[in-house]
Parts: structure tokens; C-alpha cells; sequence
């Protein structure tokens, strides 16, 4: 019998793979340059020269095995270590091997998370806009129900009155992601530090632990010579979901963790549940070579400052048009307001000037539309006069 749950979701497939394959089609009909296609975060910065070099050090010198063999269950130990110990030093933790888990990027480590703190009945929690695979990564895994908290559109901060009111008894994780795909906005310490006292106070009455699952794959990608807050700092039962796809732009070479924080008290446990959870999920560890690779350029990131660029060029030719946007702070997505209530009927008249944008509604925020503008610059430039005719003649 062929399953009747994965052959149903075939009609429901992911709205911005779609749009990115009827991109593609469009490109080989009129031509690759008259196509504006936002719609895919697939990093388009170059990897460190010093990842490729080590990877070649590491083919060379190293013994078969220990490149192209499986790896421990939990991970390579001098891997885990390095990335504990970068870590520690830099968001001043205690972390040590035993609370880090390597996983095939933040999808895998996600999977494990959410399999860690949430069965069958339980809730977790998320907020709008919200990455839309988050939903299969929930429903289909853990037999718990992903709820989310509609958003606070003036600043995509958390809107605290709605997650007060859905914080009920049955929420066992409270899953966010900062910096946001698709707003691009960073949450603030004080959005951070409002959102751990009401979780603690919850704890507290609910008399159940509620866990953080903290989604971070664009931790390094952040604007104005800031950093993000580190989420682990705020609330001891976090889990951090790490991945190098968009950092040092390896998102074919899967390759991420997860990250237990150690004042948790059970992140040597949690994290040994990982190996387990991978045996129940078939998800085994990742490249041996990839792991030795990562470890020794996990203090680096590729060249970022393409995004900021795209970004300041957007959200100023953008603005000028009459778009209203929250400024991005990292990523490299922004959500600006579409021009019309209708997100969808925007999109499909902006592909007509060959702009590929992303309706909203897949992010659980109707009217509003996604730009992912990891594309290189002069693609960026020329969209504005796109988007400029498209403004002119249509609105
Ligand atoms: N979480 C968010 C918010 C993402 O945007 C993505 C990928 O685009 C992922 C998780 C999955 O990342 P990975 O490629 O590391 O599995």
C-alpha cells in the first residue's frame, strides 16, 4: 500500500520550491536576465577558500577511514569539542563536547529537538512569520501539533498578548528563530529576556518544564556591525539548532548541530537521546570529512557583506516606491507589505515583470511578500526598475 499521508502532501508541495522551478522555466523562455527570482534562500557567497583547502588537506593526509568512514553516533569527539569550546568562548557558556549533537544541517537538528521535549498531544509554539517547513518538521514527526502566535507586524518583535494567551498547560516547546526568515528582524535582548521570564513564570504554574528550541542558522548574518543575541544566554533549557548552510554558504554539504545548554542540567542526557532518536529516524551522522572540515573554520563566515548591500539597495529603492518594511536587521530576506490586501494576486502581477516574490500567507502573515535576496548585486540593481514599472503601471 503506498502511504496515503506523503501521497496527499504531494498536493500541498512547498509554495517557494514551486515558484522557484516556475522561475527557472520562465528564465529558459525569456531569457535568464529578465528574471528577478527572490524566491530561494540558497546562499550565493562563495565558501571560505580555507573550508576547500582543509577539505583537501583532510583527503589527502588523513586515512580513508577517518574521512569517508561513519562517524560516533553523537558526532566526531574532536569535533564536538571544537565547536563546544568556540562556543564557550564566545557567548561565555560552559560548554563542553557533551552538549553538542552533529546533524545533517538545521533541519536534522531541528528533527531531533522537537523529537527530544515533544510526544504525541503536546503543543510547541512558534510565531508569525515562521519558516513554513516548519510545519511538516512538527506534524509529521513527533505527533505533536505546531500552533502559531500570530504576528506584531509593526516591528515582527513577539507579539506577547496573543503568546500569553496560547502559552496553555499542553505547550511543552516554545520554538523561535532569530535572526527571522522571512522578516529578517532580530530579536532584541529585551524581546529575549520578556520571553524567559514568561516561560519561567509558566514553569512555574504549569508545575512542567518548557523547553526553548532555538532555530539559528542565520545567527552570523547580522547588520550594522551588531551581533544577535544569543538565545542560550537568556533561558537555561534551550536548545540551539545550528547549521553552516547560510553562515559559510555549505548548504549542500548538510552539515549543522544541536547545542543542549549546559546550566540546563540534562544536556549530557538530552544530548546521548539524540543518538537514539537518530536509530528511531534513520538519520545517521553526517560526513566524516564535512565534520573534520567545519570544525576547523567554525570560528569563520564567508564574505556576508553582499547581503547587507542587497539589503540597504532594496529596502531604500523599495521605501522610495511606497513599500512599507520593517528594516531588516540580518538574513538575507526582507517582508515588506504588499501593495494590495491580496499577497497572492501582488505576486502573480509582479511575476509579469518577471519578479518572483514569495505571498506571505506561507509564512502565516497574508499581505505581506518575501524577498530572499541572496543574488548578486547587479541583479539587485537591475530588479529596481522592475519593481518600478511594476509599482507604476499597476498601482
Ligand atoms: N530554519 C530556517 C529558518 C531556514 O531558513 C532553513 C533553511 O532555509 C532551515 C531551518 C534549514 O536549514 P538547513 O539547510 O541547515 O537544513
Amino acid at each position: 500500500m503506498i502511504n496515503a499521508l506523503y501521497r496527499n502532501m504531494l498536493s500541498g508541495k512547498s509554495v517557494i520550491r514551486e515558484l522557484s522551478e516556475y522561475a527557472q522555466n520562465l528564465g529558459a523562455q525569456i531569457g535568464e536576465e529578465n528574471i528577478f527570482d527572490f524566491s530561494l534562500g540558497n546562499p550565493s557567497v562563495p565558501v571560505p577558500q580555507a573550508f576547500n583547502d582543509r577539505v583537501v588537506e583532510l583527503l589527502r593526509t588523513e586515512s580513508s577511514i577517518a574521512v569517508h568512514g561513519y562517524s560516533p553516533s553523537l558526532g566526531i569527539p574532536s569535533v564536538r569539542e571544537k565547536i563546544a569550546a568556540s562556543l564557550a568562548r564566545r557567548f561565555g557558556l560552559p560548554y563542553t563536547k557533551d552538549d553538542v549533537f552533529m546533524t545533517s544541517g538545521a533541519a536534522g537538528a531541528l528533527a531531533h529537538a522537537f523529537r527530544l521535549v515533544a510526544g504525541p498531544g503536546d503543543v510547541i509554539l512558534t510565531f508569525a512569520p515562521f519558516f513554513p517547513e516548519y510545519h511538516p518538521y512538527v506534524d509529521l514527526s513527533t505527533g505533536a501539533k505546531l500552533r502559531v502566535v500570530p504576528a506584531r507586524t509593526e516591528d515582527f518583535q513577539i507579539n506577547f498578548d496573543a503568546f500569553e494567551q496560547m502559552l496553555t498547560a499542553d505547550v511543552q516547546a516554545v520554538l523561535i528563530n532569530t535572526p527571522n526568515n522571512p522578516s529578517g528582524v532580530v530579536y532584541s535582548e529585551e524581546t529575549l529576556r520578556q520571553l524567559a521570564d514568561m516561560l519561567l513564570q509558566k514553569e512555574k504554574e504549569f508545575g512542567h518544564e518548557i523547553w526553548l528550541i532555538s532555530d539559528e542558522p542565520y545567527r552570523e548574518i547580522v547588520f550594522d556591525g551588531r551581533q544577535a543575541p544569543y538565545v542560550s544566554a537568556f533561558y537555561p533549557r534551550t536548545i540551539s539548532c545550528y547549521s553552516y548552510s547560510k553562515s559559510l554558504s555549505l548548504p549542500g554539504e548538510r552539515i549543522g548541530y544541536v547545542a543542549v545548554n549546559p546550566q540546563s542540567g540534562v544536556s549530557s542526557l538530552l544530548v546521548n537521546m539524540c543518538g537514539q532518536i537518530s536509530r528511531g529516524i534513520g538519520h545517521n551522522c553526517p560526513s566524516s570529512v564535512i565534520q573534520l572540515a567545519v570544525a576547523d573554520v567554525c570560528d569563520m563566515t564567508a564574505d556576508l557583506s553582499i547581503y547587507e548591500t542587497n539589503m540597504n539597495l532594496l529596502y531604500d529603492g523599495l521605501t522610495r516606491l511606497g513599500f512599507d518594511i520593517v528594516r531588516p536587521g540580518g538574513t538575507f530576506y526582507m517582508f515588506p507589505k504588499a501593495l494590495e490586501a491580496d499577497a497572492n494576486a501582488f505576486s502573480r502581477k509582479a511575476l509579469q515583470y518577471g519578479l518572483v516574490l514569495v505571498p506571505g500567507d506561507t509564512f502565516g502573515v497574508p499581505g505581506y511578500f518575501r524577498i530572499a535576496y541572496c543574488t548578486d548585486t547587479k541583479k539587485v540593481v537591475r530588479s529596481l526598475d522592475a519593481f518600478e514599472r511594476f509599482v507604476k503601471a499597476e498601482y
